[in-house]
């Protein structure tokens, strides 16, 4: 059975203002205090992990020892089937130093060329860490697939070019509420809530 969360505050661990931001609203119905690694301060580990679950765990137990508070990670990325999974856990890294994400996408579509198989899916592995190194791990998946050009101003990341199935709009397109619903993290939310957060 995964251990409770019965903390009232909790560190995001991440630098990346976009997903410190979904984070913050997925966890918004639950009444915990986030903050963020960027704002105490904590350095970036080195993410040398070769899945997204080794990942997360490296980057939740680094910031819950540096900070001594509970610390839950993200570390999701885009895999494009055409391009055997690529980005994948490479997809901060595809765009450069700046994390310019259009660099990342147009590499995306200069690869794929003219491939048609176009299907792709983004994966979000979350993981809990205590600062006594206990650590719950989940992951979670959406399906869809790859346009160009980019559409959209919403979201961040990969959003502009993923469109998921069933649906004509890309994650850019969508308002934040309706991406929510479906997208890996909140898939790995659900997971996450249901172990760690929900009394039963
Ligand atoms: P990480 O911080 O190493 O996990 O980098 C993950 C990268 O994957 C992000 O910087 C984005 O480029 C991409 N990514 C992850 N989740 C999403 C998403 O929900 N939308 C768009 N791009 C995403």
């Amino acid at each position: 059975m995964a251990r409770h969360f019965a903390d009232k505050k909790l560190v995001i661990a991440s630098h990346n203002q976009g997903k410190v931001r979904e984070i913050g609203e997925l966890l918004s119905p639950f009444g915990v205090e986030t903050i963020s690694a960027g704002d105490l301060g904590l350095p970036e580990p080195v993410e040398d992990g070769l899945t997204f679950i080794a990942n997360a765990e490296i980057k939740a137990l680094a910031a819950a020892t540096a900070s001594g508070l509970p610390a839950l990670s993200d570390d999701s990325g885009l895999e494009v089937h055409g391009l055997n999974g690529d980005p994948g856990i490479y997809s901060a890294r595809w765009c450069g130093p700046e994390k310019d994400f259009s660099v990342g996408m147009r590499m995306i579509d200069q690869k794929l060329g003219n491939n048609p198989n176009r299907a792709a899916n983004f994966t979000c592995a979350l993981t809990l860490a205590w600062p006594d190194g206990h650590m719950e791990s989940f992951e979670g998946k959406v399906f869809g697939s790859v346009t160009w050009p980019m559409r959209g101003d919403k979201g961040f990341g990969y959003d502009p070019i993923f469109v998921p199935d069933g649906f004509d709009v890309t994650f850019a397109e969508m308002e934040p509420a309706q991406k929510h619903a479906m997208s890996h993290r909140a898939d790995a939310f659900r997971q996450l809530i249901d172990a760690c957060f929900n009394r039963n």
